[in-house]
C-alpha cells in the first residue's frame, strides 16, 4: 500500500464506502480502512430513499441497487382496528418515486464490490488510533490485526467511523445532545399475512408504537418502543416470544414472526457536532450526527454528506477549485443534519405519546391532515429527502430574474446531463452563453447543451448546476458576467 494517499477514509460503513467510491470516480487516490474484520451482516438501515437513488444515478451506479432491493410504495398508520392515515410515495417529485427497501449489508456489499472493481480494496482489521493535522498533510497512525502499526500521510482525512468516532474524539468535538430514556426492540424475521406487503405498516397503540418495514418476500423488520427505560444500561435483547407478544397485543393476534434473523434492543441517541470540519479533517455520517431511526434517514443523510464532500474535495485536489470551496461543506451539511434531527425527534415524540388525550388529538390530526393530497405530497417529499436544498449556503447565489425553473439552492429536477459525469458544474441557459462559460472555465463547467451532454436548455435564465445536482447560481441570461464572477471566485 502506498504510504501517502490524497484522502484517507476511516470507516467502511455505507458513508465511508460512498465517499471512497465518489472520490475514485473523480480520479482521486484513496485508502479506506475499517477496524472490523468483516462488513456487517445486519439489515440495519433498510431504506434507500428517492434522493439517494438520484444521487447514485447521477454518479452512474444506481443500477446495481435496484435488483437487490424491493420497491415500497407508501406507509399506513392504523390503530389496530382501522387505517387512520395513508401516505403514498407515488407523488414524490423524483424519477424514483418509491423507497428501495434493501438491507444495509447489501448496500455495503454493492458499494464495496464497486470500489474493488475500481482497484480499491477496503483494508480490514485496520484501526485508526491517532492522527495529527500538520497543516499541509495529516499524519495518521494505523494499527493492524497483528498489532503492527503504520504511519500514513494523507492530504485529507475523512472520519466516517460511526457513532463512536475516533476522528471526532481526536478533534475534541463535543457530540451535543442526549440519549432518550426509552427502550426499543427490533425483530428481523418472517411474518405472513401482513398486507399489503409493499407498505410500511405503523400501529399507534395506546401502549406504544409498533412499526413493520418490508424487507423482501415475507421478511419484515418490526420495531416497538417499550416506554421509559429502567436501569442504567440497554435492556437485554428480546426473545422471539417477546416480539410476538407485542405484535399480537399492539397489532393483530394473527401476526407472528418465525425464523428470526436478528433480535436486538436499542436506545435512541439524538446528537450532533457543531462543525463537520477542522482544517484537513472532515466528519461525515454517524460520526457527525445520530438520531432516531424514525423516518429512516440516518444512513441516507450520511451518504448525502459524502456526495456533498466528494466533488468539492476532488475539484480542490485537482486544482480546479480554490480550497475555500471546502468551507461550504460544514454549513451546508450541518443545516441538513439539524433538520433531520429535529424531524426524526418530532416523529418519535408523536409516535410514542402515552397520554390518552394527546393520543386522541394526534390521531384526529393525522386522519384529517393526510386526507389532503398536498399534505401527503409534502410529507412524502420530506421523508424521501427530495425537498432538501441549500438556500442559505455561501455557495448559493441568486441574481436577477432567472425565469421559471428551480431557484438557487434548489435541487435540479432532471438527471444531470450525461457528459457532465456529475463532476463539473453544468451551465444551463442560452447556448452561446453556456458555451462561452464552458470555454473559459473548462476545468469547472460543461454546457448543458454541448454535444454529448443530452441536456435540455431551459426557456430563460442562466443557471449553474453543481455536480451534486443543486442549483448553485441562478440569474438572468442578460447578465452572464455575474455567472462568470461566480465561477472566477471558485476557480483554482
Ligand atoms: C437498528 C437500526 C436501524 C436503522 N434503520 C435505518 C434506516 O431505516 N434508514 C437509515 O437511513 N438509517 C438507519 N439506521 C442508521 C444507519 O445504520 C446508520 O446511520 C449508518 O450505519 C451510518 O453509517 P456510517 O457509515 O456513518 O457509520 P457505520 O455504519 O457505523 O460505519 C462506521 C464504520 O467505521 C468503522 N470504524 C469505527 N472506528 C474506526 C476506527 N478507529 N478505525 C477504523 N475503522 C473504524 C466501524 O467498524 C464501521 O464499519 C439504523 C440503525 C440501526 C442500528
Amino acid at each position: 500500500m502506498p504510504d501517502h494517499a490524497r484522502v484517507l477514509v476511516v470507516g467502511a460503513g455505507p458513508v465511508g464506502l460512498t465517499l471512497a467510491n465518489e472520490l475514485v470516480r473523480h480520479g482521486i487516490s484513496v485508502r479506506i480502512v475499517d477496524k472490523a474484520a468483516e462488513r456487517t451482516d445486519k439489515s440495519k438501515a433498510l431504506v434507500l430513499w428517492s434522493r439517494s437513488l438520484e444521487l447514485f444515478d447521477d454518479a452512474g451506479y444506481a443500477e446495481p441497487f435496484l435488483p437487490a432491493g424491493f420497491q415500497c410504495r407508501g406507509a399506513q398508520i392504523s390503530n389496530g382496528k382501522e387505517v387512520m392515515a395513508r401516505v403514498s410515495f407515488d407523488s414524490v417529485d423524483s424519477r424514483y418515486a418509491y423507497a428501495l427497501m434493501i438491507p444495509q449489508s447489501e448496500t455495503e456489499r454493492i458499494l464495496e464490490e464497486r470500489l474493488a472493481a475500481h482497484g480499491v480494496r477496503v483494508e480490514r482489521s485496520v484501526e485508526l488510533t491517532a492522527f495529527a493535522d500538520k497543516g499541509t498533510v495529516v499524519e495518521a497512525t494505523l494499527r493492524k490485526a497483528d498489532g503492527a502499526t503504520e504511519t500514513l500521510t494523507a492530504d485529507w482525512l475523512a472520519g466516517c467511523d460511526g457513532a463512536h468516532s475516533t476522528v471526532r474524539h481526536g478533534l475534541e468535538f463535543a457530540f451535543e445532545g442526549n440519549t432518550l430514556e426509552s427502550d426499543w426492540i427490533l425483530g428481523d424475521g418472517f411474518i405472513s399475512g401482513l398486507e399489503p406487503n409493499d407498505r410500511l405498516h405503523i400501529f399507534w397503540h395506546r401502549d406504544g408504537i409498533l412499526a413493520f418495514f418490508p424487507i423482501v418476500g415475507s421478511r419484515w423488520r418490526v420495531v416497538a418502543d417499550f416506554g421509559v427505560a429502567t436501569g442504567g444500561g440497554r435492556r437485554p435483547d428480546p426473545s422471539l416470544d417477546e416480539v410476538n407478544e407485542v405484535m399480537a397485543h399492539r397489532g393483530s393476534p394473527t401476526l407472528a414472526m418465525t425464523d428470526p434473523v436478528w433480535l436486538a434492543s436499542f436506545r435512541i441517541n439524538e446528537r450532533k457536532v457543531r462543525d463537520y470540519r477542522k482544517g484537513r479533517v472532515f466528519l461525515a455520517g454517524d460520526a457527525a450526527h445520530i438520531h432516531s431511526p424514525a423516518g429512516g434517514q440516518g444512513m441516507n443523510t450520511g451518504m448525502h454528506d459524502a456526495f456533498n464532500l466528494a466533488w468539492k474535495l476532488a475539484l480542490v485536489i485537482k486544482g480546479s477549485a480554490k480550497p475555500a470551496l471546502l468551507d461550504s461543506y460544514s454549513p451546508e451539511r450541518t443545516a441538513v443534519g439539524e433538520r433531520v434531527l429535529r424531524n426524526a425527534g418530532r416523529l418519535t415524540e408523536v409516535a410514542t405519546l402515552r397520554n390518552p388525550v394527546l393520543q386522541g388529538i394526534r390521531n384526529t390530526v393525522a386522519r384529517f391532515a393526510t386526507s389532503f393530497p398536498f399534505v401527503q405530497h409534502k410529507m412524502a417529499n420530506a421523508l424521501t429527502e427530495m425537498d432538501i436544498g441549500y438556500p442559505e449556503s455561501p455557495l448559493t447565489v441568486r441574481d436577477g430574474d432567472a425565469g421559471p425553473g428551480p431557484k438557487a439552492g434548489e435541487r435540479w429536477p432532471e438527471k444531470l446531463p450525461a457528459g457532465s459525469g456529475g463532476m463539473k458544474f453544468v451551465a444551463a441557459g442560452p447556448a452561446d452563453i453556456t458555451a462561452a462559460l464552458a470555454a473559459k472555465y473548462p476545468q469547472l463547467v460543461v454546457a448543458a447543451n454541448a454535444p454529448g451532454t443530452q441536456g435540455r436548455a431551459p426557456a430563460s435564465g442562466l443557471r449553474l448546476i453543481r455536480p451534486d445536482g443543486y442549483v448553485g447560481y441562478a440569474g438572468s441570461a442578460q447578465d452572464p458576467l455575474h455567472a462568470e464572477a461566480y465561477l472566477s471566485t471558485l476557480a483554482g
